[in-house]
């Protein structure tokens, strides 16, 4: 059986695993409920930016994922669909890649500690409401049956496709969108980093993608995003799909010769931008159940993270006056559209930039030329810089080569 709640979270990701610890750490009695039993494996290119690296170092987890051998991520070499690329890089704080296996297992863990009871294997099914507090009905893996917990509060930290968002009547899932398809692979060499640093890469097609990112152990995560017709034309042959994809892209093709795929094919999608209204009574959404941007910008756990910090002080205080009704919490809602909004214009405006292959090859050769501007771009996307700045109109003119 377990405790009375004051919160119950719904995923045990980045979103759930952080606001829980937040709330935990300031005194809330706090039941986490995750479908999987960790560590498990989470579809993601399992780069960390560097603004997700920030709210890392916050939550106090910096050094445990440091010593879980996170590498540092000195930029990104972006490849276009016609052979022009460039390497944009961080001025400031590095980013990291680190396994999301790794990564999510350390934030649960952290959880714990903070004091948050922690169910694994444990998916929460349905969420009403019930006078005053809120009901959640639970399935247990391998106990059969369901359980019935209760509390004031329900955080739906549940991802993308968030059970909690729909039994809220909170807008359901896109069905839009790429697919993805990653793999872990060895003997990919990284491309040339500075100062010990690694650099991530990006190739494009003209439809689809590819992001790599080194890991500890010399194995790369590669992963692609494509349509769901070349996903659906795998069928049976996932393996064979998955390395026609690859070989595609002209800036890998010469080098995966010795490359050797450690680990199956997962897939994920559709993955589309999706933002859904984020609470209501007696509930808050975090992370991808909140907001979902395309994976091609690699901000999806700097979302998560910042979420959680936006997500917990203004739930204590629902918790301590009111009670958490739809108005009490409509701040989180605010403060969210104010610090996201230029977040999501930029994966939004980059999202139909890198698909305009001429348009993308001019940028990246002036890129190329202009470090200062390529920095200035990854800072912005990284979450360490205004996103405002390099979507002003003199910026957009100075990368694309106008001025
Ligand atoms: C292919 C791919 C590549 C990506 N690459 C990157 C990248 O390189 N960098 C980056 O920053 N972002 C990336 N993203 C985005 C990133 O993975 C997400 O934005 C991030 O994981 C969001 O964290 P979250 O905690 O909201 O959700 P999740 O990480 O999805 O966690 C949700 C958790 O909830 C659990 N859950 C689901 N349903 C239930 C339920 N009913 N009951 C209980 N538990 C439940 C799940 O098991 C899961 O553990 C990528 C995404 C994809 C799909």
């Amino acid at each position: 059986m377990t405790p009375r709640a004051d919160v119950i979270v719904a995923g045990g990701g980045p979103a759930g695993s952080a606001t829980a610890a937040a709330l935990a750490r300031a005194g809330c009695r706090v039941v986490l409920f995750e479908r999987e039993v960790f560590p498990r494996r989470k579809p993601c290119g399992d780069y960390v930016n560097p603004g997700a690296v920030a709210a890392l170092d916050r939550l106090g987890v910096r050094d445990a994922v440091i010593r879980a051998g996170a590498r540092a991520v000195g930029g990104m070499h972006v490849a276009g669909a016609r052979g022009d690329a460039a390497t944009l890089r961080f001025t400031g704080r590095p980013g990291w890649s680190v396994p999301r296996r790794i990564l999510d297992a350390i934030l649960l863990a952290h959880a714990a500690q903070a004091g948050v009871r922690v169910y694994e294997g444990a998916t929460v099914a349905a969420v009403v409401r019930q006078g005053p507090r809120m009901s959640v009905t639970v399935r247990f893996r391998g106990r059969g049956g369901v359980e019935a917990h209760t509390a004031a509060l329900v955080v739906g930290a549940d991802g993308l496709r968030s059970a909690v968002a729909r039994a809220a009547g909170l807008d359901g899932a896109s069905r839009r969108g790429r697919y993805t398809a990653g793999s872990y692979v060895a003997g990919l060499a990284p491309l040339d980093g500075a100062g010990g640093c690694d650099i991530g890469e990006i190739h494009l097609r003209p439809d689809r993608y590819c992001g790599v990112a080194y890991l500890p152990g010399g194995v790369a995560n590669v992963t692609v995003a494509l349509g769901r017709r070349v996903i659906q034309g795998w069928r049976g042959k996932v393996r064979e799909g998955y390395w026609r994809e690859l070989l595609a892209f002209p800036g890998l093709r010469g080098r995966l010769d010795r490359a050797e795929q450690v680990e199956t094919v997962a897939g994920a999608g559709p993955l589309a931008y999706r933002r859904r209204r984020c609470v209501a009574d007696g509930i808050m959404l975090v992370g991808d159940a909140a907001t979902y941007v395309d994976p091609l910008t690699g901000q999806g756990v700097y979302l998560a993270l910042r979420g959680a910090e936006l997500a917990a002080p203004i739930a204590l205080r629902a918790l301590d006056g009111a009670g958490p009704r739809r108005a009490a919490l409509a701040e989180y809602r605010r403060r969210r559209d104010r610090e996201f909004a230029g977040v999501f214009l930029i994966s939004r405006v980059l999202q139909r930039l890198a698909f305009q292959p001429a348009l993308a090859g001019r940028a990246l050769r002036r890129l190329a030329a202009r470090p200062d501007l390529g920095s200035a771009l990854i800072a912005a996307i990284g979450n360490v810089a205004e996103p405002r700045s390099v979507l002003r109109p003199g910026f957009v003119a100075r990368a694309l080569g106008v001025l």
